[in-house]
Protein backbone atom coordinates (compact mmCIF):
# COMPACT_ATOMS: atom_id res chain seq x y z
CA UNK A 1 0.00 0.00 0.00
CA UNK A 2 1.74 3.39 -1.36
CA UNK A 3 0.66 6.48 0.76
CA UNK A 4 0.89 8.37 -2.83
CA UNK A 5 1.16 7.05 -6.53
CA UNK A 6 1.81 9.75 -8.92
CA UNK A 7 1.06 9.38 -12.58
CA UNK A 8 3.68 10.87 -14.79
CA UNK A 9 7.57 11.89 -14.36
CA UNK A 10 7.18 15.15 -15.90
CA UNK A 11 8.82 18.25 -14.06
CA UNK A 12 5.53 18.11 -12.60
CA UNK A 13 5.40 14.63 -11.08
CA UNK A 14 9.16 14.71 -10.36
CA UNK A 15 8.25 17.90 -8.61
CA UNK A 16 5.68 15.78 -6.62
CA UNK A 17 7.99 12.90 -5.59
CA UNK A 18 10.52 15.39 -4.32
CA UNK A 19 7.50 17.01 -1.70
CA UNK A 20 6.21 13.60 -1.19
CA UNK A 21 9.05 11.74 -0.34
CA UNK A 22 10.35 14.75 2.02
CA UNK A 23 7.59 14.24 3.75
CA UNK A 24 7.80 10.52 4.62
CA UNK A 25 5.37 9.33 2.35
CA UNK A 26 5.70 5.87 0.45
CA UNK A 27 5.74 6.86 -2.94
CA UNK A 28 5.99 5.21 -6.40
CA UNK A 29 5.98 7.12 -9.34
CA UNK A 30 4.35 5.40 -12.78
CA UNK A 31 5.54 7.27 -16.19
CA UNK A 32 5.85 5.90 -19.58
CA UNK A 33 9.20 8.12 -19.80
CA UNK A 34 11.11 10.45 -17.69
CA UNK A 35 11.23 13.99 -18.19
CA UNK A 36 7.99 14.62 -20.73
CA UNK A 37 7.98 17.18 -22.82
CA UNK A 38 10.76 18.51 -21.86
CA UNK A 39 13.26 15.86 -23.18
CA UNK A 40 12.13 17.30 -26.13
CA UNK A 41 13.24 20.79 -25.43
CA UNK A 42 16.76 21.32 -26.05
CA UNK A 43 17.71 24.52 -24.27
CA UNK A 44 15.96 25.89 -21.19
CA UNK A 45 16.72 29.80 -20.02
CA UNK A 46 13.39 29.92 -17.88
CA UNK A 47 13.79 27.55 -14.76
CA UNK A 48 14.54 30.16 -11.98
CA UNK A 49 18.26 29.74 -10.57
CA UNK A 50 19.49 28.53 -13.87
CA UNK A 51 20.12 30.24 -16.64
CA UNK A 52 20.37 27.89 -19.64
CA UNK A 53 20.34 24.06 -19.18
CA UNK A 54 19.33 20.90 -21.99
CA UNK A 55 15.73 20.20 -20.93
CA UNK A 56 16.76 16.19 -20.63
CA UNK A 57 19.34 17.15 -18.35
CA UNK A 58 16.95 18.96 -16.16
CA UNK A 59 14.89 15.61 -16.60
CA UNK A 60 18.08 13.30 -15.34
CA UNK A 61 18.80 16.17 -12.15
CA UNK A 62 15.42 15.77 -10.93
CA UNK A 63 15.47 12.62 -11.73
CA UNK A 64 18.38 12.04 -9.15
CA UNK A 65 16.80 14.00 -6.59
CA UNK A 66 13.55 12.31 -6.14
CA UNK A 67 15.42 9.10 -6.23
CA UNK A 68 17.94 10.42 -3.34
CA UNK A 69 14.69 11.15 -1.12
CA UNK A 70 13.74 7.47 -2.08
CA UNK A 71 11.09 7.82 -4.29
CA UNK A 72 10.27 3.94 -6.20
CA UNK A 73 9.46 4.26 -10.14
CA UNK A 74 8.42 1.96 -12.57
CA UNK A 75 8.27 2.89 -16.46
CA UNK A 76 4.99 2.01 -17.59
CA UNK A 77 1.67 3.03 -19.09
CA UNK A 78 -1.18 3.03 -16.18
CA UNK A 79 -3.85 1.89 -18.14
CA UNK A 80 -6.60 1.95 -15.37
CA UNK A 81 -7.87 3.68 -12.13
CA UNK A 82 -10.35 2.15 -9.82
CA UNK A 83 -11.44 3.65 -6.54
CA UNK A 84 -12.33 0.99 -3.97
CA UNK A 85 -15.28 1.03 -1.38
CA UNK A 86 -12.46 1.97 1.34
CA UNK A 87 -11.63 4.96 -0.27
CA UNK A 88 -8.28 3.62 -1.99
CA UNK A 89 -6.98 3.15 -5.39
CA UNK A 90 -6.10 0.43 -7.62
CA UNK A 91 -3.56 1.53 -9.89
CA UNK A 92 -2.93 -0.65 -13.31
CA UNK A 93 -0.06 -0.30 -15.31
CA UNK A 94 1.26 -3.14 -17.62
CA UNK A 95 1.06 -6.77 -16.01
CA UNK A 96 1.25 -5.15 -12.73
CA UNK A 97 -1.22 -3.62 -10.11
CA UNK A 98 -0.78 -1.19 -7.02
CA UNK A 99 -2.72 -0.09 -4.23
CA UNK A 100 -2.47 3.43 -2.66
CA UNK A 101 -4.43 5.68 -0.36
CA UNK A 102 -4.00 8.75 -2.66
CA UNK A 103 -3.12 9.51 -6.57
CA UNK A 104 -1.75 12.51 -8.04
CA UNK A 105 -2.42 12.70 -11.69
CA UNK A 106 0.53 14.90 -13.76
CA UNK A 107 0.18 13.12 -17.03
CA UNK A 108 0.55 16.38 -18.75
CA UNK A 109 0.48 16.57 -22.39
CA UNK A 110 0.40 14.44 -25.79
CA UNK A 111 1.78 15.37 -29.12
CA UNK A 112 -1.30 15.76 -31.30
CA UNK A 113 -1.47 13.18 -34.05
CA UNK A 114 -2.65 14.00 -37.49
CA UNK A 115 -5.23 11.18 -37.06
CA UNK A 116 -4.63 9.61 -40.47
CA UNK A 117 -4.97 5.68 -41.60
CA UNK A 118 -1.40 4.08 -41.16
CA UNK A 119 0.11 6.82 -38.90
CA UNK A 120 -0.48 4.77 -35.65
CA UNK A 121 1.53 1.39 -37.66
CA UNK A 122 4.37 3.64 -38.95
CA UNK A 123 5.08 5.25 -35.89
CA UNK A 124 8.94 4.42 -35.21
CA UNK A 125 8.71 3.77 -38.72
CA UNK A 126 9.54 6.57 -40.32
CA UNK A 127 6.71 8.79 -38.27
CA UNK A 128 7.76 10.52 -35.38
CA UNK A 129 6.51 13.28 -33.09
CA UNK A 130 10.22 14.26 -32.01
CA UNK A 131 12.58 15.72 -34.78
CA UNK A 132 15.23 16.34 -31.14
CA UNK A 133 14.87 12.81 -30.57
CA UNK A 134 14.67 11.07 -33.80
CA UNK A 135 16.04 13.16 -36.26
CA UNK A 136 19.74 11.36 -36.12
CA UNK A 137 18.31 8.31 -37.91
CA UNK A 138 17.16 10.55 -41.04
CA UNK A 139 21.08 11.32 -41.53
CA UNK A 140 21.32 12.02 -45.63
CA UNK A 141 17.51 11.23 -46.31
CA UNK A 142 14.30 12.90 -47.75
CA UNK A 143 12.11 14.16 -44.96
CA UNK A 144 8.49 16.08 -44.38
CA UNK A 145 7.55 18.13 -41.36
CA UNK A 146 3.83 19.21 -40.79
CA UNK A 147 3.05 22.17 -38.90
CA UNK A 148 3.35 26.18 -38.84
CA UNK A 149 4.56 26.69 -35.57
CA UNK A 150 7.78 27.30 -33.42
CA UNK A 151 8.33 23.47 -32.89
CA UNK A 152 7.74 22.54 -36.60
CA UNK A 153 10.14 25.15 -38.32
CA UNK A 154 12.32 24.39 -35.32
CA UNK A 155 12.08 21.14 -36.31
CA UNK A 156 12.43 21.63 -39.81
CA UNK A 157 15.88 23.97 -39.47
CA UNK A 158 17.09 21.08 -37.49
CA UNK A 159 16.25 18.47 -40.58
CA UNK A 160 17.50 20.40 -43.10
CA UNK A 161 21.20 20.13 -41.08
CA UNK A 162 20.58 16.89 -40.96
CA UNK A 163 18.39 15.02 -43.67
CA UNK A 164 19.03 15.98 -47.71
CA UNK A 165 15.90 17.60 -48.66
CA UNK A 166 12.89 18.78 -46.11
CA UNK A 167 9.59 19.49 -47.20
CA UNK A 168 7.79 21.70 -44.51
CA UNK A 169 4.61 21.50 -45.34
CA UNK A 170 1.29 23.79 -43.67
CA UNK A 171 -2.08 24.22 -44.06
CA UNK A 172 -2.45 27.79 -43.22
CA UNK A 173 -1.28 30.70 -45.70
CA UNK A 174 1.25 32.25 -42.79
CA UNK A 175 3.68 30.47 -40.02
CA UNK A 176 2.60 30.90 -36.40
CA UNK A 177 6.54 31.35 -35.44
CA UNK A 178 8.88 33.74 -33.88
CA UNK A 179 9.80 35.52 -37.02
CA UNK A 180 13.83 35.15 -36.49
CA UNK A 181 12.48 31.03 -36.77
CA UNK A 182 10.79 31.78 -39.97
CA UNK A 183 13.82 34.05 -41.85
CA UNK A 184 16.34 30.99 -40.57
CA UNK A 185 13.92 28.55 -42.49
CA UNK A 186 13.31 30.42 -45.38
CA UNK A 187 16.94 30.97 -45.87
CA UNK A 188 17.68 26.83 -45.79
CA UNK A 189 18.30 25.98 -49.89
CA UNK A 190 17.23 22.28 -48.86
CA UNK A 191 13.63 23.57 -47.49
CA UNK A 192 10.75 23.16 -49.66
CA UNK A 193 8.10 25.14 -48.17
CA UNK A 194 4.58 23.94 -49.10
CA UNK A 195 2.35 26.42 -47.64
CA UNK A 196 -1.88 25.70 -48.01
CA UNK A 197 -1.15 22.05 -48.20
CA UNK A 198 -2.77 19.27 -45.92
CA UNK A 199 -1.37 15.60 -45.83
CA UNK A 200 -4.02 13.23 -47.22
CA UNK A 201 -2.61 9.59 -47.06
CA UNK A 202 0.56 7.73 -45.66
CA UNK A 203 2.20 5.23 -47.88
CA UNK A 204 4.04 2.35 -46.31
CA UNK A 205 3.85 -0.90 -44.71
CA UNK A 206 6.89 -2.05 -42.96
CA UNK A 207 7.81 1.66 -43.20
CA UNK A 208 7.19 5.33 -43.93
CA UNK A 209 8.17 5.09 -47.82
CA UNK A 210 5.75 8.07 -49.41
CA UNK A 211 3.33 10.69 -48.01
CA UNK A 212 0.27 12.28 -50.18
CA UNK A 213 0.15 16.07 -50.30
CA UNK A 214 -2.51 18.94 -51.41
CA UNK A 215 -0.82 21.91 -53.62
CA UNK A 216 -3.52 24.21 -54.78
CA UNK A 217 -6.01 22.15 -56.22
CA UNK A 218 -3.60 19.56 -57.04
CA UNK A 219 -2.45 16.47 -55.11
CA UNK A 220 1.24 15.80 -54.89
CA UNK A 221 2.99 12.37 -53.85
CA UNK A 222 6.62 12.76 -51.97
CA UNK A 223 8.76 10.41 -51.71
CA UNK A 224 10.11 10.55 -48.39
CA UNK A 225 11.67 8.12 -45.43
CA UNK A 226 10.45 10.44 -43.09
CA UNK A 227 7.99 12.66 -41.73
CA UNK A 228 7.96 14.29 -38.36
CA UNK A 229 4.68 15.58 -36.73
CA UNK A 230 4.90 19.13 -35.40
CA UNK A 231 0.89 20.06 -34.85
CA UNK A 232 0.79 20.45 -30.94
CA UNK A 233 -0.17 18.77 -28.22
CA UNK A 234 -3.44 17.66 -26.52
CA UNK A 235 -4.86 16.68 -23.48
CA UNK A 236 -5.35 12.93 -22.92
CA UNK A 237 -7.30 12.43 -20.27
CA UNK A 238 -9.56 9.34 -20.82
CA UNK A 239 -8.02 7.31 -18.03
CA UNK A 240 -9.78 9.49 -15.77
CA UNK A 241 -13.30 9.91 -17.83
CA UNK A 242 -15.91 9.35 -14.76
CA UNK A 243 -14.18 9.84 -11.98
CA UNK A 244 -13.17 13.60 -11.90
CA UNK A 245 -14.17 16.55 -13.45
CA UNK A 246 -12.56 17.89 -16.57
CA UNK A 247 -13.70 20.63 -18.73
CA UNK A 248 -14.51 21.33 -22.39
CA UNK A 249 -10.94 20.55 -23.53
CA UNK A 250 -10.76 17.21 -21.50
CA UNK A 251 -8.12 18.92 -18.76
CA UNK A 252 -8.75 17.96 -15.19
CA UNK A 253 -10.39 20.61 -12.93
CA UNK A 254 -8.57 21.60 -9.76
CA UNK A 255 -8.84 24.11 -7.16
CA UNK A 256 -5.84 26.09 -5.38
CA UNK A 257 -4.75 23.00 -3.36
CA UNK A 258 -4.72 20.73 -6.25
CA UNK A 259 -7.90 18.76 -5.61
CA UNK A 260 -9.90 17.21 -8.21
CA UNK A 261 -13.81 16.49 -7.68
CA UNK A 262 -12.75 13.08 -6.26
CA UNK A 263 -11.86 12.66 -2.63
CA UNK A 264 -8.14 11.49 -3.18
CA UNK A 265 -7.46 12.14 -6.24
CA UNK A 266 -5.08 15.55 -6.87
CA UNK A 267 -3.68 16.41 -10.28
CA UNK A 268 -0.71 19.03 -11.29
CA UNK A 269 0.98 20.80 -14.71
CA UNK A 270 -0.17 20.67 -18.07
CA UNK A 271 -3.33 18.00 -17.50
CA UNK A 272 -4.88 20.63 -15.67
CA UNK A 273 -6.78 23.27 -16.36
CA UNK A 274 -4.36 25.71 -15.80
CA UNK A 275 -4.10 28.67 -18.84
CA UNK A 276 -0.11 28.93 -18.41
CA UNK A 277 1.93 25.63 -19.68
CA UNK A 278 5.00 26.06 -18.35
CA UNK A 279 7.91 23.50 -16.13
CA UNK A 280 8.09 26.11 -13.22
CA UNK A 281 3.94 26.19 -12.85
CA UNK A 282 4.10 22.75 -13.38
CA UNK A 283 6.57 22.28 -10.48
CA UNK A 284 4.82 24.42 -8.22
CA UNK A 285 1.72 22.63 -8.60
CA UNK A 286 3.37 19.16 -8.32
CA UNK A 287 4.81 20.69 -4.69
CA UNK A 288 1.51 21.90 -3.91
CA UNK A 289 -0.60 18.59 -4.98
CA UNK A 290 2.03 16.70 -3.18
CA UNK A 291 1.03 18.74 0.17
CA UNK A 292 -2.38 18.04 -0.25
CA UNK A 293 -2.13 14.87 -0.23
CA UNK A 294 -0.30 14.44 2.67
CA UNK A 295 -2.41 16.72 4.34
CA UNK A 296 -5.64 14.20 3.10
CA UNK A 297 -3.74 11.41 5.06
CA UNK A 298 -2.66 13.12 8.00
CA UNK A 299 -6.90 14.49 7.95
CA UNK A 300 -8.02 10.91 7.82
CA UNK A 301 -5.77 9.78 10.77
C1 LIG B 1 9.26 21.90 -27.58
C2 LIG B 1 8.87 22.43 -26.22
C3 LIG B 1 9.63 23.40 -25.61
C4 LIG B 1 9.27 23.91 -24.34
N1 LIG B 1 10.07 24.85 -23.76
C5 LIG B 1 9.78 25.27 -22.52
C6 LIG B 1 10.63 26.22 -21.86
O1 LIG B 1 11.66 26.66 -22.41
N2 LIG B 1 10.27 26.62 -20.61
C7 LIG B 1 9.15 26.17 -19.97
O2 LIG B 1 8.90 26.58 -18.83
N3 LIG B 1 8.34 25.29 -20.57
C8 LIG B 1 8.61 24.83 -21.82
N4 LIG B 1 7.79 23.92 -22.42
C9 LIG B 1 6.58 23.47 -21.70
C10 LIG B 1 6.95 22.41 -20.63
O3 LIG B 1 7.72 21.41 -21.24
C11 LIG B 1 5.69 21.84 -19.98
O4 LIG B 1 4.94 22.87 -19.42
C12 LIG B 1 6.06 20.82 -18.89
O5 LIG B 1 6.84 19.77 -19.41
C13 LIG B 1 4.80 20.25 -18.25
O6 LIG B 1 5.18 19.27 -17.33
P1 LIG B 1 4.18 18.11 -16.88
O7 LIG B 1 5.01 17.24 -15.99
O8 LIG B 1 2.93 18.70 -16.35
O9 LIG B 1 3.77 17.31 -18.19
P2 LIG B 1 4.67 16.52 -19.25
O10 LIG B 1 6.01 17.15 -19.38
O11 LIG B 1 3.81 16.40 -20.45
O12 LIG B 1 4.88 15.07 -18.59
C14 LIG B 1 3.82 14.16 -18.48
C15 LIG B 1 4.38 12.76 -18.21
O13 LIG B 1 3.28 11.87 -17.96
C16 LIG B 1 3.51 10.63 -18.65
N5 LIG B 1 2.21 9.98 -18.88
C17 LIG B 1 1.13 10.48 -19.55
N6 LIG B 1 0.12 9.59 -19.52
C18 LIG B 1 0.57 8.51 -18.81
C19 LIG B 1 -0.01 7.26 -18.43
N7 LIG B 1 -1.27 6.92 -18.76
N8 LIG B 1 0.75 6.39 -17.73
C20 LIG B 1 2.02 6.70 -17.37
N9 LIG B 1 2.63 7.88 -17.71
C21 LIG B 1 1.90 8.76 -18.41
C22 LIG B 1 4.22 11.09 -19.92
O14 LIG B 1 4.89 9.99 -20.53
C23 LIG B 1 5.17 12.15 -19.36
O15 LIG B 1 6.34 11.55 -18.86
C24 LIG B 1 8.12 23.40 -23.67
C25 LIG B 1 7.35 22.41 -24.29
C26 LIG B 1 7.71 21.91 -25.55
C27 LIG B 1 6.89 20.83 -26.19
Amino acid sequence: MFDTIIIGAGPTGLTAAIYATRRMMKTLLISKNVGGQIIWTSDIENYPGIKLIRGPQLAVSMQEQAKSFGVEMRTAEVTKIEKQADGNFMIHAGQEKFLSKTVIIAMGLSSRPLDLPGEKELVGRGISYCANCDGQFFRGKVVAVVGGGNAALDAAEVMSKIASKVYLIYRGSQFKAFEILIARVKERKNIDIMMNSNITELTGKEKLTAIKATSGQEVKELAVDGLFVEIGHQTQTDLVAGLVERDAKGQITIDLSGKTSLAGMFAAGDVTQTEFKQIVIGCGQGAVAALSAYKYLQGKK
